[in-house]
């Protein structure tokens, strides 16, 4: 059983580090990734980046709040369609979208995967539903409630069966906020995304200042430590140091 995964970094947001870690200074510029994996069963996005009118005028599409927060650097070309039509797949057979969450950019891109199966946590699938939580949340349904199928699960869940792909509830970020355990060939791996965004906030236990509930993020911290002691490589979710060492498409991660 062979899993190919190919990372895309699908433009980059520069913000203040002081919002993304505790006592963080000055600013950073932060990828915003999406992987490809390619299962003998299927094949799935783990998150989907940004919208493409993104590229064009951030503003319009996300309100003051947020262009307010992040300086856009994301062209044409680096949208999640685009980069799986570079590496010679075609979009509109991804079978499943895996989002993490549903900030604007993780789950962005879905609109460009038509006819994928969403999975998400089923608590993060209410948050999104609900209008007051989303907006609290900084949610927006028009980037995920689209029509796709879904599949909702709760907590751990392996997706093809065989304990290759396995969601991990790393709640906290958001209210259902998961990462992706992968079995490669060269052992474990583990997408944390939001759950943990640099590499310091695993080691120094620094939190992003907008979180949803702090206590859990440092229960899934802690969870993410074990499976680093047990051997796995943990890819964190917007570190620029970090994404510097990780193969992008068209070489995949072994
Ligand atoms: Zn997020």
């Amino acid at each position: 059983m062979s899993l190919k995964v190919y990372a895309f970094t699908c433009g980059h947001l520069t913000g203040e580090l002081g919002h993304l870690m505790e006592g963080g200074e000055g600013r950073i510029r932060l990828p915003i990734p999406a992987y490809l994996i390619e299962h003998p069963k299927g094949t799935a996005l783990f998150d989907t980046g940004m919208r493409p009118d993104c590229q064009h005028d951030p503003a319009a599409r996300l309100g003051a709040r947020l262009t307010g927060l992040f300086e856009f650097d994301y062209h044409p070309g680096e949208e999640i369609s685009a980069r799986l039509t570079a590496l010679g797949r075609e979009p509109e057979k991804i079978d499943l979208i895996i989002n993490s969450h549903f900030h604007f950019d993780h789950v962005g891109g879905n609109a460009l995967i038509p006819n994928a199966t969403m999975l998400v946590q089923r608590r993060e699938w209410d948050a999104g539903m609900d209008p007051d939580s989303a907006a609290k949340r900084g949610f927006n349904p028009r980037d995920f409630d689209l029509g796709h199928k879904l599949r909702l699960v709760d907590g751990e869940h392996d997706v093809f069966g065989d304990g290759s792909v396995v969601c991990l509830p790393t709640h906290g970020h958001t209210p259902g906020h998961q990462s992706l355990k992968l079995h490669l060939a060269g052992g474990d791996v583990v997408l944390a995304a939001d759950s943990c965004y640099f590499c310091r906030t695993l080691r120094e236990r620094r939190l992003p200042r907008f979180a949803y509930d702090k206590e859990a993020m440092l229960v899934a911290l802690d969870r993410l430590a074990a499976l680093e002691t047990a051997g796995a490589r943990i890819f964190f979710g917007h570190d620029p140091e970090f994404w510097q060492t990780v193969p992008q498409a068209p070489t995949a991660i072994t």
